[in-house]
């Protein structure tokens, strides 16, 4: 049983119903146990900047198989809800990212582990402080308050009004 982390993203056709969507999904991944989602934030987008909003949460988990397993999962989860690949840091309707398992290190091409976009991405810190608290450490960076105050300029707005972990006890 590994401590995972996961982040979710969406920006297009309704991105609180996209990210409910992602997580019952999750919630039915073999070998992935107690899912609990973060709070949802909104952003503007990082990549080209004509395009909607970012909303952006994390669930925590544990998982008991490869992190290769869970990578396909998720790139199967991002399909079967039709994500369509548009154009680099671009629109999408969902993204689920593995941003840490546990005491993993790993850098393949096609997976890196922990994710090398946390410390430049508030809207990965800071949910993942509402679930794991700011003394939280990722393998190879500063704990996650220190990371949060290092980006406290990046605009950011929490939903107070979306609720995606109900969407998973429902
Ligand atoms: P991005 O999330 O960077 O906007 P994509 O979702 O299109 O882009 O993913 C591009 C590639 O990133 C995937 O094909 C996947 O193999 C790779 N990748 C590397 N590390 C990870 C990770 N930790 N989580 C998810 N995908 C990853
Ligand atoms: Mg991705």
């Amino acid at each position: 049983m590994t401590l995972t982390v996961i982040a979710l993203g969406s920006n297009l056709d309704n991105p609180p119903e996209q990210l409910k969507e992602a997580s019952r999904r999750l919630s039915r991944l073999t070998g992935l146990t107690d899912l609990t989602l973060s709070r949802v934030y909104t952003s503007p987008p990082m990549g080209p900047q004509d395009q909607p909003a970012f909303y952006n949460a994390i669930a925590t988990c544990n998982y008991a198989d490869e992190p290769s397993c869970l990578l396909t999962e998720l790139q199967g989860i991002e399909h079967a809800m039709g994500r369509v690949k548009l154009r680099l840091w671009g629109e999408r309707r969902i993204d689920l990212d593995i941003i840490q398992m546990g005491e993993r290190s790993i850098k393949e091409t096609d997976l890196v582990i922990p994710h090398p976009g946390i410390s430049g991405r508030l809207f990965v810190v800071k949910p993942m402080i509402d679930l794991l608290g700011r003394d939280h450490k990722v393998p190879g960076l500063a704990d996650l308050g220190t990371l949060r105050d290092e980006l406290m300029h990046h605009p950011i707005s929490l939903c107070e009004d979306i609720d995606i972990n109900g969407a998973i006890l429902a």
